[in-house]
């Protein structure tokens, strides 16, 4: 008998308890071997007070047993409430969300049978910082972060992933023609990481194309790795695609902790019907049973669940008059799986988890950080202002001086002095590139240049100082530069 693995359940919101019940009770049936314990999360607990949605004491349920298995909430909306996903994310350093996107055709409608794709997106970097300003009347800016090894960590965890469940191809998605720093460091991991891992075949796509060709043609697509954003954006659109929301799992995996989940909300338009389609938790939940070891009783929950696909047994999400068999409610649908566990499909290819290791995918030390000469060559300083760009850089000038030149004035990311274009559009908001005419700039240079601009009146709104790694420059070019 398979010792009992500890894990962490909480109801949720909406269908969330119903989807729940009928999970447990199919685990349960399977022989999972599972202690639980049941923390509270959601709609209650925001509305007690705690505006992260998850209480103290949750936390230290979800530390001793590093297992969660969550049912969706609903974040209320307003009133500084935080989403409970960012925050578990977040603290738990739950770096990887794995999303499998895979069509049912043709039990489920799809214009995409053959599509079997995963999709592994970062967690925790990027635009989801949520560091943003507003810079002057007119202008907002988000900072988007992306680290090297952050980037380390999603990229070997999509290889490993593809290694270990015998994928044999992943593919990068950026933008890097664009954010040639950020998304470009990402493209470079990649290719790096690449190299440790020959077996795999391996591509970088830009995302705009990728995400259409992700529409148009996802039997292109094996495992994708991508930035926050982007794997935010296409994983919704590639489980939309496959043909119903209610069909997806996904877990959150960290170092230490992991969480899993269906990808569907609370769905509250539905709830307390008992009508809920449970299979995305359940799905959900047959990735927890493969991180934690328990490969065998995952299969054979998603074999029954295939082959109560297969036999026609449908919830009213996916039910079709022509394909379908019966349309059942989620008891009902919990009632067939149960039914059908020991059964085979016959049509879909059976999962077989023998020697999936999930949970022990190794993810190897991050590569040691490489000493870089690291010089500071000037600084760009950010600037409300309203006029032309002549005039600015007239009153702007005589502030340099003390080895620091006006190397130029951008607006909105464009060159518009010397020698701007008339027809570029300006906003109130500007940036000085200042550089060292002898190479290297002191922190007092920078603050006495500052000191000149507030005494002439030209009040800053950020200073950022411009560095070079071996030579290399750590800031963009300026478009028109
Ligand atoms: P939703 O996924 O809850 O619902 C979208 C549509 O899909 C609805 O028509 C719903 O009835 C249907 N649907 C979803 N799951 C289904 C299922 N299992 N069976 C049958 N039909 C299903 O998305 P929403 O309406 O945008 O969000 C509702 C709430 O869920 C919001 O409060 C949102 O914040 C929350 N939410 C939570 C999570 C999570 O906890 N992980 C994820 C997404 C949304």
């Amino acid at each position: 008998m398979t010792n009992k693995i500890a894990i962490t359940v909480a109801r949720g919101d909406g269908i969330g308890p119903e989807i729940m019940d009928s999970t447990l009770q199919i685990l349960e049936g399977a022989g999972a071997a599972l202690d639980i314990e049941e923390i509270r999360v959601g709609k209650d607990v925001y509305e007690s007070g705690v505006k992260s949605g998850i209480p103290e004491d949750a936390w230290a349920s979800l530390r001793r047993t590093k297992v969660f298995l969550k049912a969706p909430i609903t974040t209320p909306q307003g009133g500084g409430y935080k989403s409970l996903n960012v925050t578990i994310r977040k603290t738990l350093g739950l770096f990887a969300n794995v999303r499998p996107c895979i069509s049912y055709a043709p039990y489920v409608e799809t214009k995409h049978p053959n599509m079997d794709i995963v999709i592994v997106r970062e967690n925790e970097e990027d635009l989801y910082g949520g560091i943003e300003y507003r810079e002057s009347p007119e202008v907002m800016a988000s900072i988007k972060l992306i680290s090297r090894p952050g980037t380390e960590r999603i990229v070997r965890y999509g290889f490993e992933f593809a290694k270990a469940y015998g994928r044999k191809k992943v593919t990068c998605m950026t933008k890097d023609n664009i954010m040639k720093l950020t998304d470009g460091l990402f493209h470079k991991i990649f290719d790096e990481i690449g190299k440790e891992y020959p077996e795999i075949e391996q591509n970088h796509m830009i995302i705009d194309i990728g995400a259409a060709k992700v529409a148009s043609a996802p039997h292109l697509f094996d495992v994708i790795v991508m930035p926050n954003l982007y794997g935010d954006i296409v994983s919704d659109i590639a489980a939309e695609i496959t043909g119903s929301v209610g069909l997806g799992g996904s877990s959150n995996i960290g170092e230490h902790v992991a969480m899993f989940e269906a990808i569907h909300g609370s769905a509250p338009d539905i709830a307390g019907r008992g009508i809920a389609n449970p299979s995305g938790l359940l799905l959900g939940s047959v990735m927890m049973l493969v991180h934690i070891g328990q490969g065998e009783v995952a299969a054979r929950i998603h074999n029954a669940w295939l082959r109560t696909l297969e036999d026609g047994i449908h919830t009213g999400d996916i039910y079709r008059k022509d394909l379908s068999r019966e349309q059942v409610d989620t008891a009902g649908f919990t009632k067939a799986v149960l039914a059908r566990l020991g059964q085979m499909p016959e049509k879909f290819k059976p999962a077989n988890y023998n020697g999936v290791n999930a949970g022990g995918l190794e993810i190897p030390h991050l590569t040691p950080y490489r000493d870089e000469k690291k010089e500071r060559v000037g600084v760009d300083i950010g600037m409300n202002f309203d006029g032309t760009p002549e005039m600015l850089a007239e009153k702007i000038l005589p502030c340099a001086g003390d080895d620091l030149q006006l190397l130029h004035i951008s607006n909105r990311g464009v060159k518009v002095w010397p020698n701007g274009q008339p027809d570029t559009f300006c906003s109130d908001n500007w940036q000085l590139r200042f550089m060292s005419k002898s190479g290297t700039v002191r922190t007092s240079q920078v603050i006495a240049l500052m000191d000149r601009l507030n005494k002439a009146d030209m009040n800053f709104t950020r200073a950022i100082m411009l560095h070079t790694f071996d030579g290399v420059p750590g800031f963009s070019a300026t478009q028109g530069e």
